[in-house]
């Protein structure tokens, strides 16, 4: 009996350890997912700053010159996709906006 329990116990313990690393996989994603969604070019922070997803749709912009890109943006935070102009939100790497600053 008590070997039985044993066993079973084992068992589980093996299940466990097996499920952990997709559930742990889920999660962080989720949470990547939920710390920084992204920037809605509509709202009125990214509009303030001509904010746009396609760095060409702003060619009609007066700052804008070809090349610039929120992904060689000093502002630009690569590990999240994030822009530290807006610190709530991800921003799209081939996007722009009046802000955008040469890496130093
Ligand atoms: S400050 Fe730079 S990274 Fe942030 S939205 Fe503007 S161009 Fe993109």
């Amino acid at each position: 009996m008590a070997n039985q329990s044993r066993r079973k116990f084992m068992r589980n313990s093996v299940l466990g350890l097996a499920a952990l690393p997709f559930g742990a996989g889920i999660l962080s994603k989720t949470a990547f997912a939920q710390e920084l969604p992204r920037l809605d070019p509509s709202s009125p922070t990214a509009q303030a700053l001509n904010y746009v997803e396609e760095a060409s749709d702003a060619s009609d912009h007066p700052a804008f010159e070809e090349g610039e890109l929120c992904s060689n943006c000093m502002f630009f935070v690569e590990g999240t996709e994030g822009c530290q102009l807006f610190p709530e939100n991800s921003v799209e790497p081939d996007g722009w906006c009046q802000s955008w600053t040469a890496q130093g």
